[in-house]
């Protein structure tokens, strides 16, 4: 469904992707987890044509998009880090100019901003100016142009970036329900949580290159099930068990401050790369 081979992109002296190799099946929603700077964002333009790469490859449904640029846009869906409607015009029109610049007729524009508009909950507003709209809503009038001309994949930079914990819980089943109906999902994130709510499969990306590909369980599982968070002279240490059985024997070590708890993606990613996904 997605396939991008060998894909590198430096920009001056800073080498943002280092040779990027991943396969996303159809119907699956995808994550590429990682810090900011990790080259996410740089991923996701090349593909979607809005930044050039140096090297690389990628099909999409088989399509070369490099070679077939015009067929590899529709196929595409995009919803991008920074809200960029026209806050002057209506939801409606925003939707309308989409559907224009995709070659849709009247009818169909018509048809499909009024079916996507409910399905996002934004129906109500169609004739609101977008500047006068919270985040949250901003980022439904994203995804409804963004499946506008039915894209087979949908590829979403940061979708919740910036918005209240219960706005970003809308808006992951929303996407959740956009996955159900069929659609391919990519989607960047340095937001743990969101990776672990959404993803069937998740890329750990770290400076340029993807460190560990594999579902949330598997990558948790490998490290362990449960964390131990220990404060031992003014040091803060965590360790990994397997079961419980394991963490009773380590506790006859003396420990006065710890925290036992599950073990999350956040511990995979330090494994793996020696860091912090985030620091929100
Ligand atoms: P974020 O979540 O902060 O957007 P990201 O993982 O999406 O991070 P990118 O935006 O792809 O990362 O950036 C990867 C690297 O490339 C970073 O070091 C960044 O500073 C650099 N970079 C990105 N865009 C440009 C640009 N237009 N010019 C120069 N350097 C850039």
């Amino acid at each position: 469904m997605i396939e991008i081979i060998n894909l590198k992109k430096s920009y001056k002296n800073v080498q943002a992707l280092k040779g990027i190799n991943l396969k996303v099946d159809k119907g699956e929603l995808f994550s590429l987890l990682g810090p900011n700077g990790a080259g996410k964002t740089t991923c996701i333009r090349i593909i979607n044509g809005l930044t050039k790469k140096d090297e690389g490859k990628i099909f999409i449904h088989g399509i070369d998009i490099f070679k077939h640029k015009y067929e590899g846009k529709k196929l595409c869906g995009l919803i991008p880090q920074s809200v960029n409607l026209d806050v002057d015009l209506t939801i409606r029109e925003n939707l309308f100019i989409h559907g224009l610049l995709y070659s849709m007729t009247l009818k169909e524009i018509k048809e499909r901003s009024g079916e996507l508009l409910e399905y996002v909950g934004m129906y109500e507003k169609q004739n609101f100016k977008v500047k006068a709209l919270s985040g949250g809503m901003r980022r439904r009038v994203l995804i409804a142009r963004a499946l506008m001309h039915s894209p087979k994949v949908l590829f979403l930079d940061e979708p919740t970036v910036g918005l209240d914990p219960s706005i970003r819980r809308k808006i992951w089943w929303l996407i959740k329900k956009i996955q159900e109906n069929g659609t391919t999902i990519f989607l960047t994130t340095h937001y743990i949580e969101e990776a672990e709510f959404l993803a069937d499969r998740v890329a750990f990306i770290d400076e340029g290159s993807i460190v560990k590909i594999d579902t949330p369980d598997n990558l948790k599982q490998e490290i362990g099930q449960y964390a131990v968070d220990v404060i031992d002279d003014n040091n803060f240490k965590t360790f990994f068990f397997k079961g419980k059985n394991e963490i009773s024997n380590f506790f006859k070590e003396d420990y006065k401050k710890f925290h036992i708890r599950r073990v999350n993606l956040e511990d995979a990613f330090i494994t793996h790369t020696g860091k912090k996904v985030s620091n929100d």
